[in-house]
């Protein structure tokens, strides 16, 4: 079997296309959707996230705005700055960069943003109510990775799905919008005992642990969904979790790197945005 390749970017565009009326309306009642990227720090693959949001923003006619602050900057105005943008009418999403610097609270930081604003889902407002089965900011990428998953028209209801890692920001909610679609999922990390024989039972593998082509074809069940979610530089190559030319020999689906899960993310923070400013111009 071949994997048909699942076309992340053509997917990625489609939504941010079909963004634009919702824009224009919000323009038309004198809302410009605003997104505010926070960085600290010069982390340079953060740099290329940052860089591409802000232009993804451009290209929809959204307003973007990238706050770069010093490695230095001190928690406190961090927050400060947080709490100034929580006030401000023209910013409908904070997006903090992570990681940030050792000597901030990664959580107090990600908490002080308000909910109604938290356009990445990391706030545990958010989180919580992912968990309760309620309304409210879904993390970009489990939130794309679903999104390509439906592209594909594959029944998920009872399938047997394994999410490997277990981060707040992509394994735990990803496991929890896969259970919503009636999954029977199991979340495999690093400490999981024969990880093959795990992901061997996938009918829909998700990949997300950061480590180059860990998962290898002879891993995956034949007629398996595999998401990559994994970015990983080698040798100036991007590469995924996923060892792209043995998975795709035994897959039904399998997604790039790059050009799978990476472009559906920043889709979905569009999306996310657009979204609050919606909310905000209903209240
Ligand atoms: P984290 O480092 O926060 O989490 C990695 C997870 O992988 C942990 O749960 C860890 O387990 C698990 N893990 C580590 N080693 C193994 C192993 N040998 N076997 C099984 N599990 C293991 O990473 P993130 O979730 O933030 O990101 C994961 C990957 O996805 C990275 O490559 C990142 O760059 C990429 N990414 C891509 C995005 C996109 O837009 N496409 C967005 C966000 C991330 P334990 O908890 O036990 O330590």
């Amino acid at each position: 079997m071949t994997a048909q390749i699942i076309d992340g970017k053509s997917i990625a565009l489609a939504v941010r296309e079909g963004l634009t009326p919702r824009v224009e309306a919000l323009k038309a009642k004198g809302i410009t959707p605003g997104l505010t990227v926070l960085v600290v720090g010069d982390d340079p693959a953060s740099a290329i996230y940052v860089r591409n949001k802000d232009r993804a923003c451009k290209k929809l006619g959204m307003a973007g705005t990238v706050t770069r602050l010093a490695e230095e900057t001190t928690q406190e105005e961090l927050l400060q700055i947080v709490h100034k943008l929580n006030a401000d009418e023209a910013v409908h999403g904070i997006l903090v960069q992570l990681p940030l610097p050792k000597h901030i609270d990664e959580q107090a930081v990600l908490r002080a943003i308000d909910p109604d604003k938290d356009v990445d889902g990391f706030h545990a407002m958010n989180a919580g109510r992912l968990m309760n089965g309620e309304e409210g900011f879904v993390a970009c990428t489990p939130k794309g990775v679903m999104r390509l998953l439906e592209m594909t028209g594959v029944d998920l209801n009872g399938k047997n799905a394994v999410v490997v890692g277990r981060s707040n920001i992509v394994g735990k909610p990803m496991a929890l919008l896969l259970l919503q679609k009636n999954c029977t999922v199991t979340i495999a990390h690093s400490r999981t005992k024969n990880l093959a024989e795990v992901t061997r039972g996938a009918d829909i593998l998700v990949v997300a642990v950061g480590r180059a082509e860990m998962i290898t074809g002879d891993m995956i069940k034949p007629g398996a969904v595999v998401m990559d979610v994994g970015i990983n530089r080698v040798d100036g190559k991007v590469v995924g979790d996923v060892d792209f030319e043995s998975a795709k020999e035994v897959a039904s689906f399998i997604t790039p790197v790059p050009g799978g899960v990476g472009a559906m993310t920043i889709a979905m923070l569009m999306e996310n945005t657009v979204e609050a400013a919606e909310h905000y111009a209903q209240r």
